[in-house]
């Protein structure tokens, strides 16, 4: 008699459920307990929560519920059938589990916490659970998770691709700007790899997105301008993108320029790689005193770092109209510098200029991506049983999504 009442308590079985026996199975380390249920005139449907009419009873099924002192606990019931005035005959909404689960909405709700701290690994060993269990629990929250997200109104996206197996795949990720999320994910980094996103959205949640931070990256521009109204004011080019373009610019400039002088004796730019490549206010006051020497030095490669941080400069005006006048004058010394790495950039940038100068009116850039990025690594690294890429895909909806993710039967 106890035990039912104090399993009934420990699992929160309310009526018209109550627990009807318990075994223990000591040997086996588990605890099975029997549910059954009074009378009712009606059940809620699983599915929309109408109420409808008792039909019948399934054959009994097993949820593995949280464990209680060491024991494996073990539901036991028979679901019962009602007619759903929509549905039709369907399983009725059971308070401690959802209908495909084979665990308790706690217990999932327990591997869920879990899984967002540890390795799936671990989780899978402290919880005897198998791979294909510890990916459905963590499919079904990225379900419930996308599927309550559907409303909501995201008014700045960033586009980025992310290379996998080194280098040799890529996904393409679309990520929330305003809240630092991973809204979708697919494999490669084609037109077709975005465009479907777009079929994820509602028109008011296409017609909601102002700004799109991406790569100077042709398939990526397309779909975008193939979905989204308005897209050649909405499309911003990164400028960490950009910086990465001009900063290599400069660089096959100095590699050039370095072969020459070496040949002469002069080791000047020896050693210098990297000078031009971070800010001069981070570096050391000596290190500041001998990279300003040789930028006064006339060197090739000081010309072109001077071009990438003039062009750079871009990015700190506020108004469009002397940007642009920056900018005319910035791409006319670029294309006079006789130095082909920054005309080569110079003309690209031109090219691409419209969506560079958006930037100006959004303020966005694809740094939440780079933060997001950084993230997905750790997911990599934690979970190394990926047999198939849609895990992976899950995974990093799971940990970089942001949506929450707990069974809805435990809300
Ligand atoms: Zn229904």
């Amino acid at each position: 008699m106890q035990d039912r009442e104090l399993y009934r308590r420990i699992l929160g079985i309310e009526a018209p459920w109550y627990v009807e026996r318990v075994e223990l199975k000591l040997a086996a380390g588990e605890v099975h307990v029997y549910l059954d249920h009074e009378e009712v005139e009606q059940w809620a449907c699983a599915e929309c929560g109408a109420r409808g009419q008792p039909y019948d009873h399934q054959a009994e099924r097993e949820w593995r519920h949280l464990d209680t002192c060491q024991y494996q606990t073990i539901l036991h019931a028979r679901p019962p059938r009602a007619e759903c005035p929509e549905h039709g005959v369907r399983v009725v909404k059971l308070p401690w589990a959802e209908p495909s689960s084979r665990f308790t909405a706690l217990f999932e709700a327990l591997a869920i916490e879990w899984l967002k701290e540890a390795s799936q690994k671990a989780v899978g060993e402290q919880l005897g659970l198998s791979w294909d269990e510890i990916h459905g629990i963590m499919e079904r929250a990225v379900k419930r998770g996308l599927a309550r997200r559907e409303a909501e109104k995201t008014t700045k996206i960033g586009v980025d691709e992310k290379a996998f197996r080194k280098g040799h795949r890529y996904l393409t990720l679309v990520n929330d700007l305003e809240r630092g999320r991973v809204l979708y994910v697919a494999e490669g980094r084609e037109q077709a790899s975005l465009d479907g996103f777009w079929k994820t959205l509602s028109s008011e949640q296409v017609q909601g997105i102002e700004a799109v931070a991406m790569d100077m990256w042709d398939p990526y521009v397309n779909s975008v301008r193939a979905h989204l109204p308005g897209a050649e004011r909405k499309i911003v080019f990164d400028k960490f993108h950009i910086a990465q373009h001009l900063g290599e610019a400069v660089d096959r400039v100095r590699r050039k320029e370095q072969k020459v002088l070496k040949a002469a004796g002069d080791d000047r730019l020896t050693g210098t790689r990297y000078d031009w490549l971070r800010n001069p206010v981070a570096m050391e006051p000596k290190d500041r005193r001998e990279f300003a020497e040789l930028r006064k030095s006339g060197l090739q490669t000081a010309r072109a770092w001077a071009l990438k941080e003039t062009g750079m400069a871009l990015f700190s005006y506020i108004y469009e109209r002397p940007a642009r006048k920056h900018f005319r004058w910035w791409s006319n010394w670029a294309a006079r510098s006789r130095l082909q790495p920054m005309i080569e950039v110079g003309r690209m940038l031109k090219r691409r200029f419209e969506n560079i100068i958006t930037y100006l009116r959004h303020r966005i850039t694809n740094a939440t991506s780079e933060s997001i990025n950084s993230k997905i690594q750790w997911v990599k690294y934690t979970a190394r049983g990926f047999r198939n890429l849609q895990n992976f895909v899950h995974a990093i909806y799971f940990h970089c999504g942001g949506p929450d993710l707990a069974p809805s039967s435990t809300k």
